[in-house]
């Protein structure tokens, strides 16, 4: 069955773009969380919009499961295929326009996020969400998570962004979603879409707002010598009521992974933690809010604030935070990152609680992550292959979520919900609520075949398809 789907999906998209021998498929074993491997039957890379509605259209005449794929730095294990198809689209990556005078840009889902950014810039215009793998995650993964990143605190997540979308759904029908001027006609079929995780269909092409650069914007480096002086910072900054651009936490592990990497930003590696705080906007009182915001911070109980001298030193300052996984990953095999969100009065209360978990379970959780919005990332460096050092990573993970839920929280501010996030859907969700969204579901995929087992647990929704056997395990 498989190498008759592959063989015929070659006459679509050209033998070379479909794997299907075990040792091609092993590059798509896994995605940003690579303690997950699961190999797809087969992976097909469409070249254009026609050759992703023909592979769709063909899948749906043989009844075939399939998973989009972006770039694969997704951290919920959303874009793993379990012995069914992987529907790789990084080769749509046409810019298709770009609209200076309304500030909109029309582009495909394998556009790398920065890229547009970069293309847009000639014009005075950048795309906001900026997730810390900017540089190589795709615009249709960011829709299909709703992605975030430090600069949504002020602009808004992915779906604040899109106005419009053009889709396959899996049984191969193309609709149009949303529209270029943003109005909202009938129900909003664009933002249930935004976020449905590869489980409604394929983006094809998406129509995205473009903002105006700011015309000043000042970065703060502040110092602190424990983590709650830090957190109580961000409370204050946030109840003064001034709306900084961003505002990322890092703790002392973090740190000194960045700094003894090739990202190192000059970050202190004494400081208990930092506060990157960015300020944007007119010129006119952007000094007096700096002012303010190292008052908060000296208060708070910060060593030192630093204003960046000139735009490399920010953009020095920003790599570090951003590449921040990257360098944690220099340290360890494996990396497992969380990602929940607790009301920003409870950070200092659930920081403490984290540290307290780790220690009990004798892992090394590191914390990076938007303070501003209560979005935090907790991450511990293991090995995969010691068996009980990966339980107790589980065990503690586990714990940390439950907290975060007990806090009044919730389980993803952007990474989704995918594979890894599955157990926890029971304990934030009522069933009714569950079979509302499987509802949701069926009007766009009433087969499921799109990312099957993911999102919500399989029983839920009274699927037929098993839940993937795929576990965090060694590689
Ligand atoms: C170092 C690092 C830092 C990160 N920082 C952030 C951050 O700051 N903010 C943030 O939000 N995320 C962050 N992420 C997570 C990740 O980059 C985002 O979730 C991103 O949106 C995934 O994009 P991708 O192209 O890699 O998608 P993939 O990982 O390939 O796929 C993710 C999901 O999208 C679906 N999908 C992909 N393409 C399509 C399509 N065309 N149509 C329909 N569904 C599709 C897949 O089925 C899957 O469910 C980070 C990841 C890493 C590794």
């Amino acid at each position: 069955m498989s190498s008759a789907l592959a063989s015929r999906l070659a006459t679509i998209v050209g033998g070379t773009r479909v794997l299907s021998r075990e040792g091609e498929l092993r590059a798509y074993e896994s995605d940003g969380l690579p303690g997950y491997r699961a190999r797809p039957s087969i992976a097909v890379f469409p070249g254009s919009r026609a050759e992703v509605v023909a592979v769709v259209r063909l899948l749906a005449e043989t009844g075939s499961q399939f998973v989009a794929r972006g770039a694969g730095t997704g951290l919920s294990g959303g874009a793993l295929a379990e012995d069914v198809v992987l529907l790789g689209l990084h080769r749509l990556r046409r810019i298709v326009s770009i609209d200076a005078e309304n500030a909109r840009a029309v582009v495909e889902p394998g556009v790398v996020n920065a890229l547009l950014t970069r293309a847009a810039a000639p014009y005075g215009l950048y795309y906001a969400p900026d997730p810390s793998s900017q540089t190589a995650c795709t615009i249709g993964g960011n829709v299909a998570e709703n992605a975030g990143g430090p600069h949504c605190l002020k602009y808004g997540v992915t779906l604040n962004h899109v106005l419009a979308l053009t889709v396959v759904l899996p049984n191969g029908e193309v609709l149009s979603l949303g529209n270029a001027e943003g109005e909202h006609d009938g129900y909003d079929f664009l933002g249930a879409f935004v976020g449905s995780e590869g489980c409604f269909g394929v983006v094809l092409d998406a129509t995205v707002r473009l903002l105006r650069n700011p015309s000043a914007i000042r970065t703060l480096l502040a110092d602190f010598e424990s983590i709650g002086a830090a957190a109580r910072a961000v409370s204050a900054i946030i109840g003064s009521g001034i709306v900084a651009a961003a505002l990322e936490m890092m703790d002392a592990a973090t740190i000194q992974a960045v700094e003894a990497s090739i990202y190192a930003a000059g970050y202190p590696t004494d400081a208990a933690a930092i506060l990157l705080i960015e300020l944007d906007g007119a010129l006119a009182g952007l000094d007096e809010d700096v002012i303010r915001v190292s008052q908060f911070c000296r208060a708070a109980g910060a060593r030192k604030v630093r204003v960046a001298a000139d735009p490399d030193d920010r953009a020095r300052l920003w790599q570090g935070r951003k590449k921040a996984f990257g360098a944690m990953g220099r340290v360890s095999s494996h990396l497992v990152v969380q990602d929940a969100v607790v009301p920003r009065t409870r950070l200092p209360e659930i920081l403490a609680k984290i540290s307290e978990i780790g220690t009990r379970q004798r892992v090394n959780v590191c914390n990076v992550f938007h303070a501003g919005d209560g979005n935090l990332h907790p991450n511990i460096g293991y090995n995969a292959n010691d068996p009980d050092e990966s339980s107790r990573v589980e065990v503690a993970m586990r714990e940390i979520m439950r907290a975060c839920i007990e806090a009044g929280g919730t389980i993803t501010g952007e990474h989704g919900i995918g594979l890894d996030k599955l157990p926890y859907m029971e304990a934030l969700f009522t069933a009714p609520t569950l079979g509302a969204m499987c509802a949701l579901r069926d009007v766009f995929d009433p087969e499921h075949r799109a990312n099957p087992g993911k999102v919500v647990p399989v029983h839920s929704c009274r699927e037929w398809h098993a839940v993937p056997s795929t576990r965090r395990g060694a590689s």
